[in-house]
This record gives C-alpha cells, structure tokens and sequence, in this order.
C-alpha cells in the first residue's frame, strides 16, 4: 500500500484573487512534486526518499516560499528552515535561518544521516553543508521581483507577513506511505515577510511543523508558525492517535478546528496514517494541496 500528500502552503486564497494562469502554474508545480515523489514509491522506493524528492520538486518551483521561492526578512536576506523525519525509528535531520542554500530539504536530511544531531542553524548549517557538498546559491539565485515587492511594501514596520497579501502562508511539504509500511514526513520554508533577523518558526522543529512515526501518523504543517509552535500541532496529533485512540481524521479535527482555531492559529497541515488514509484539514481560506491515495486516486485543490 503506498500513499503521498503534498502542500504548497496555505493562507488567504481566494479564487477572485487568481488568475486563471497563475491558478494553471500553481497547480502544475504540485501536480509535478507529487508525480516525482509517488514514482519513488510506485518503484518500491522508501517513503523517506519520496518526502525529500517531492519537497525538492517544490523547493526549485519560485511560485512557493520555499528554497528558490523564499520570502524577504526584515533585513532584505533569505532565511529558511527545513525539516525531514522517518517514522519508522523516529530519526530526523532539520536546519534553521540557513542562507545561501538551494535546497533546505537535503541540508536537512544529510543533518539526520551524517551528523548525531537533529537541528543545526545559520553559519553552522552553512559550513556543514559545504563539508558535505550541498549546492550553494548566490543571493541573486533566490531574488524575486515579486517577493522583492512584498518585502518593499512592509519593510519600514513591525508589521511581517505570511506569505502573500494578508494571511496566505507558504511553506512546502510532503507526508507519505511507502510499501514497507513505513511513514516520512518532510517540511520547508522562507518563513514570513519581514520576519525578525533570526526568527525560527514551526517548520524545522521536529514535533511541531514536522512529525512522523509509525505507530501513528507523519504530519507537515504550514500556516503562523508561532501558534503552531504554542500548540505544538504535529506532535499532539500523533498523540491523540497514540494516547487517546483517536483515528487521523479525529485527530487532525480536533487540533486545525478546535485548538488552534481557540488562540488565532491559522494554517492547515497534511497528515496519513498506517492504513494510508489521508487528511488534509486546514482553517484558512485555502491550501495549496495534493494527495494520490492508495487507490491511487489523483486530488489537487487549492480552495474550501
Ligand atoms: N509556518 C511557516 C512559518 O511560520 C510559514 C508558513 O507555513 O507559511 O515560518
């Protein structure tokens, strides 16, 4: 049985603030992210391996915040965090306010495989990722007119920004199933507009943006990071599985509509389970989303 799900983000998306093109390119990014990471799994491949490739496919597409896509900080620089988690031993790799690097996610997964340590930040991450041989970019690499434009609008306040005009979020990431039964789930972002110099959100902290374990469920969120952090989503819902007995779909409900609704958490996350079920719940007005289940049935959405 294999499954995947992927998100591009999600926030204020509204079908009159679309145009039918862009609509067109965003969904054909999701729709090539997913092909690449379910053909990992068609051939037996691990679902660690389809998380990473899928989140590659979306970090190399500048429509999302993410890698080549990431959003201005407060200081007019990149800084993005990634994270990457195996559920069948609880292993996993993540980076913080990384600069420079083209692709967060595989910084992330060589943090897991070739260090003993689970989350390296900034000029450490840096470093590391030259010993190992990760591609490094110029800034010009990550510069956007658009996102450039974003930056401009709001640079002189406090005011940050999720991706996008209002509350849209971006942030990219995958969860999958593979035929070993075993559960990955992987997450990476720019963050948010003008964000603090420094600012770490949810997406590299392991048990919050990003969560996967096998008796469970593997998770990747995306929506205002310092809610999601307060509520530690990814982990409560493994545990309301785990302690509680709740299905995914239970689960998934009672944390994106209940709790995280309570203290002004907008966002949404994806989650699957053993059984290669699916959720894709969010509580903002859109998400970019897209699913193939084990029936391998093809979904990609981006409105309620
Ligand atoms: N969760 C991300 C962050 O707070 C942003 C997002 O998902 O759009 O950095």
């Amino acid at each position: 049985m294999i499954a995947i799900a992927i998100h591009g983000g999600a926030g204020t998306l509204r079908k009159s603030d679309m145009t039918d093109a862009l609509e067109i390119e965003y969904k054909l990014g999701l729709e090539r992210a997913l092909e690449v990471g379910f053909n990992i799994l068609k051939k037996g491949g691990r679902s660690i391996d389809a998380v990473e490739s899928a989140v590659f496919e979306l970090e190399n597409y500048p429509l999302f915040n993410a890698g080549k896509g990431s959003v201005f900080n407060s200081e007019g620089k990149h800084e993005m965090d990634a994270s990457i988690m195996e559920g069948k031993d609880l292993k996993a790799g993540a980076v913080s306010g990384v600069s420079n690097i083209k692709n967060p996610v595989l910084l992330a997964r060589a943090v897991m495989e070739k260090t003993e340590h689970v989350l390296l930040s900034g000029e450490g991450a840096f470093q590391f990722a030259k010993q190992v041989g990760i591609s490094i970019e110029s800034d010009a690499y990550f510069y956007n007119e658009f996102r450039h434009q974003q930056w401009l609008e709001i640079k002189d306040s406090d005011a940050f920004k999720l991706d996008h005009s209002e509350k849209k979020f971006g942030t990219v990431g995958a969860v999958a199933l593979s035929e070993d039964g075993n559960l990955a789930a992987a997450t990476s972002t720019g963050g948010m507009t003008n964000k603090k110099f420094g600012r770490v959100g949810d997406s590299p902290i392991i048990g919050i943006g990003t969560y996967a374990n096998n008796n469970t469920c593997a998770v990747s969120c995306t929506g205002h990071g310092e809610l999601f952090i307060r509520s530690v989503v990814a982990y409560d819902i493994s545990c309301l599985m785990e302690y509680k007995g709740l299905t995914l779909h239970e689960a998934c409900n009672i944390v994106v509509y209940d709790k995280l609704v309570k203290i002004g958490g907008e966002g949404g996350l994806i989650a699957i389970d053993q059984g290669g079920n699916i959720e894709m719940p969010f509580n903002s007005e859109g998400m970019f989303r897209g699913a193939i289940n084990t029936n391998g049935e093809r979904t990609i959405m981006i409105y309620k």
